[in-house]
């Protein structure tokens, strides 16, 4: 029964991946989609209805797994990771309830430790896998939310927001997109946040924050992050840490995304110093750990505080704070540790160092490529795995665009101090030094 429908997925799966390492890179699509957009009155064989989907989807699938995918910060799925995954939707287990998977339940608690192992974090924390980042984010400052307000006699679980004593929010000139989402999302305001000036790596000053702290009573919430995403740049996060340390109801979140797992890496180990004195950490899973999406950890160093803020309770559900859904916000959901911890057995501690180390050197090969052309100025220090750079005519946009026409590689642009800029990411695991070359080379032919 389900073997020629899996057999075919299979096969198609392996089509593409195949296909990966020298298809256009970022192909855009100039024509619609030949998909059907009528809802089929009648039903048609599995197997047949994957080959039809995959044809038709083929011309606007962009190879954002692929090695020469500059783009973000993307990383691609590592071959156990992706058997994993399969693994996860073949057993197809509720992670909500111990009861509902012992197997998921404890694989996650395992998992979770693993990961704060490798980053260096305290062995107790909680750790809920979730989405993605911006969801670890809304956890993050969720439990730092409940945790300062019931500091202050209020319970905002039962009561809300209207009329607490909302704690005043502190986040980098340079802070995530997401931390602002979480923010709005939480009922605490974007625009309220207190917002502290970076330096010229996009690095938040701690010598502005102590003196904005000193100007501000009572609880606070302190948003720092490890990976700016043009720069890879790390805040300060020992200065920062030893700048919130004074003050009674404080909390410290780190956005570490991706720059976080530097921690895993001997020789970049020192970027992220500081960073196990937080209160709560984001990472992702699908980013440079390359593992398939939907997979970001929401790490909180007092399981208590995130289980007062995440909880949920009904006479038919058998949840209590010992089960993973405790820890994040949905209740239903995958194993998403199960990508995670495959990666890891199969890397071990070293291989994820590895992983780690090889792409900040192929980003430091693709900035002196890059930089190697008179028109090119580098923008950053390349000390993770992110290179900014611009053409010196200023037509950042306009080279990124045929870099996408092109198809060798693609890069994506942004706006850095005031002028657009070009960035390229290096966070797959499968892109080689031949890879970073071509790459280079045809954006130095497109110039
Ligand atoms: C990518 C990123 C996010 C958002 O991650 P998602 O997994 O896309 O939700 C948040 N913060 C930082 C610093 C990032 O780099």
């Amino acid at each position: 029964m389900w073997d020629e429908t899996l057999d075919r997925a299979r096969r198609l799966a392996g089509d593409w991946l195949a296909s990966l390492p020298e298809r256009p890179v970022g192909r855009p699509v100039d024509e619609p989609l030949a998909l059907d957009d009528r809802l089929p009155e009648h039903g048609t064989p599995a197997p047949q209805v994957l080959s039809e989907l995959a044809a038709a989807l083929e011309p606007g699938l962009v190879a954002t797994p692929g090695p020469r995918y500059f783009g973000f910060v993307t990383g691609g799925s590592l071959p156990v990771a992706l058997g994993a995954d399969w693994m996860v939707s073949a057993t197809d287990q509720n992670v909500a309830a111990r009861v509902m998977s012992p197997a998921m339940a404890t694989l996650e608690e395992i998992t979770g430790r693993w990961v704060c192992d490798l980053l260096g974090l305290p062995a107790d924390s909680a750790v809920g896998f979730v989405t993605g980042a911006q969801m670890a984010n809304v956890v993050g400052l969720a439990a730092a939310r409940h945790a300062l307000l019931a500091g202050a006699g209020w319970d905002v679980g039962t009561d809300g927001l209207a009329g607490a004593p909302v704690p005043t929010v502190v986040i980098g000139e340079q802070a995530h997109s997401t931390i602002l989402q979480a923010l709005r999302l939480l009922g605490l305001g974007s625009g309220r946040a207190v917002r502290v000036p970076a330096d010229d790596q996009g690095r938040m000053r701690a010598d502005v924050l102590r003196d904005l702290l000193a100007a501000i009573d009572g609880p606070v919430l302190v948003c720092a992050q490890a990976g700016q995403v043009d720069t890879g740049a790390s805040d300060p996060l020992d200065d920062i840490a030893a700048v919130v340390a004074g003050r009674e109801q404080r909390w410290l979140h780190v956005d570490g995304a991706f720059g976080l797992w530097a921690a895993s890496a001997p020789a970049r180990r020192h970027l992220v110093t500081g960073a196990a004195h937080a209160d709560s950490w984001t990472v992702d899973g699908h980013k440079w750990l390359n593992v398939p999406y939907d997979c970001g950890m929401a790490i909180v160093r007092d399981p208590a505080a995130v289980t007062a803020a995440m909880s949920l309770s009904a006479a038919y559900l058998p949840m209590g704070v010992a089960d993973p859904s405790s820890r994040v916000p949905e209740s239903s959901r995958r194993a998403r540790a199960l990508p995670v911890h495959a990666a890891l057995r199969s890397l071990g501690r070293e291989g994820v160092a590895d992983l780690v180390e090889r792409c900040c050197t192929l980003a430091r090969q693709a900035a002196d490529e890059l930089g190697a052309h008179p028109e090119i100025e580098i923008l950053n220090d390349v000390v993770l795995n992110q290179v900014l750079f611009r053409p010196r005519g200023d037509d950042a946009r306009e080279l990124a665009a045929a870099v996408a026409r092109d198809g060798t590689c693609w890069v994506g642009t942004t706006v850095w101090r005031g002028r657009p800029a070009v960035r390229l990411s290096v966070s797959n695991w499968s892109t080689t030094p031949e890879d970073v070359r071509r790459s280079t080379t045809a954006i130095r032919r497109l110039l």
